[in-house]
């Protein structure tokens, strides 16, 4: 066993690293205080073969594969999450058509994404059930050669900026619940898309997340990807994928939070010392290290683990939870070493707390993380 990075993606760290100091780091409050999306630095992050990277090289990616995507992923959120959004997550939905779509499918859809030049968007959560996964309403109607969808998307990703979008939808309401799904692919300029972008987010202020209606769209059958009735199971896989890459943002993330605040807890003096010298002080800054070293891990391990063709399902809930934990915690600790500094917008650990949140929230919540891990242990 060997838990040394080989030197590639020592060198991809390196420079996603450098990427997100120089390119993205000038941007970021002006982006989070004006809700600001980033197409031009996801494109010049895709010149860089940031975007979309764990695609293998024959459909446009870099190739660096799941663990290479989550380091990136890591260096881009440790500088900027809702930033960082923009570029790992251009690539949402993505994981549908490589996993399960067909070779066309995969030439036209995901060469475009990874050169920047085309967004994509993974359109699941609906007004009335986000962790009821089973309980999606959106319908598709076969109608000759097409499908016609109809129905009610919440909180998409990339939803006003992409180019397509994998919708899932209801194709055989005979079937039992689980069994009724299918993905279809969704052209975001089909008639009947009608996209509204959501304001106010309490973090990640610059990525774009939306709310899309699907009124009597029209695809050809050919924009099915992978089986009809096959839609719950295919999402299911998609988590396993799509929940390491959020572990690695909480990776990112939580490593921000320690530096800003070993960096604090060297220059801010009370009573005469450095506030680092206290035990209180000297505690949190422990705790942060130990997670985060924990979890990266963690996560590393579920990221290989896809890698080498056996994606867990369990480990990614379990990266995933503990990612969002470790965050949330990061942040609050790293609030409470700036003491009030830390509560207004001068120091960027404020920022780092309102963005850590939605790691306990997206791509499942903790609850339902908990539920995933624990029939799993009940199972054994
Ligand atoms: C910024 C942002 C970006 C997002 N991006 C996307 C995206 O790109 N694509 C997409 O499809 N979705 C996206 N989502 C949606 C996100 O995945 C859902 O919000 C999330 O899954 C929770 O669903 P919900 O909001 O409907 O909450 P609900 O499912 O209504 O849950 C409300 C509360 O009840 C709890 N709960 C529900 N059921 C159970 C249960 N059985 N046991 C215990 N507790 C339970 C939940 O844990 C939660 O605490 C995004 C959300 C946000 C905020």
């Amino acid at each position: 066993m060997n838990f040394e990075l080989p030197e590639e993606l020592r060198m991809l760290r390196d420079m996603s690293c450098k990427f997100a100091n120089a390119e993205i780091t000038p941007f970021s409050r002006e982006c989070d205080e004006g809700e600001r999306y980033t197409p031009e630095i996801r494109k010049k992050a895709a010149e860089n073969g940031l975007v979309g990277a764990w695609i293998p090289e024959e459909y446009g990616g870099a190739g660096v594969g799941i663990l290479g995507n989550t380091i990136i992923t890591e260096e881009i959120s440790r500088v900027d999450m809702g930033i960082g959004l923009n570029i790992c997550a251009a690539s949402f939905g993505c994981e549908a058509i490589y996993y399960f779509g067909t070779e066309e499918q995969k030439k036209k859809y995901l060469p475009p994404v990874c050169s920047g030049e085309k967004v994509s968007a993974g359109a699941f959560s609906e007004p009335n059930a986000g962790t009821d996964v089973a309980g999606y309403r959106t319908k598709a109607v076969k109608d000759g050669n097409n499908y016609i969808i109809n129905g009610n998307k919440m909180f998409i990703t990339n939803g006003t900026v992409c180019d397509w979008m994998i919708v899932q939808c209801i194709t055989n309401p005979e079937e039992k619940r689980h069994h009724s799904f299918s993905q279809i692919i969704v052209p975001a300029d089909a008639s009947g898309v009608i996209r509204n972008k959501i304001h106010g987010k309490m973090g990640i202020r610059a990525s774009d997340t939306a709310e899309i209606a699907l009124e009597d769209v029209t695809v050809p059958r050919e924009n099915l990807v992978g089986e009809e009735k096959k839609g719950f199971r295919q999402l299911m896989h998609f988590f396993d994928v799509t929940r390491v890459m959020v572990a690695g943002q909480a990776v990112g993330l939580s490593q921000s939070c320690l530096d800003e605040s070993i960096k604090y807890s060297k220059e801010r003096t009370a009573f005469g010392s450095p506030i680092g010298i206290f035990q209180s002080t000297m505690t949190k800054l422990t705790e942060m290290a130990i997670r985060i070293e924990a979890l990266r891990n963690l996560v590393y391990k579920a990221a290989w683990s896809i890698d080498e063709g056996r994606p867990d399902y369990h480990l990614a809930a379990i990266a995933k939870y503990y990612g969002g934990q470790t965050a949330v915690f990061c942040a609050n600790a790293a609030v409470e070493i700036h003491g009030g500094y830390g509560y207004i917008d001068e120091y960027k650990v404020q920022k780092l707390y309102r963005d850590a949140k939605i790691l306990e929230l997206y791509e499942g919540t903790k609850e339902a993380e908990i539920m995933t891990i624990g029939r799993f242990l009940l199972s054994r």
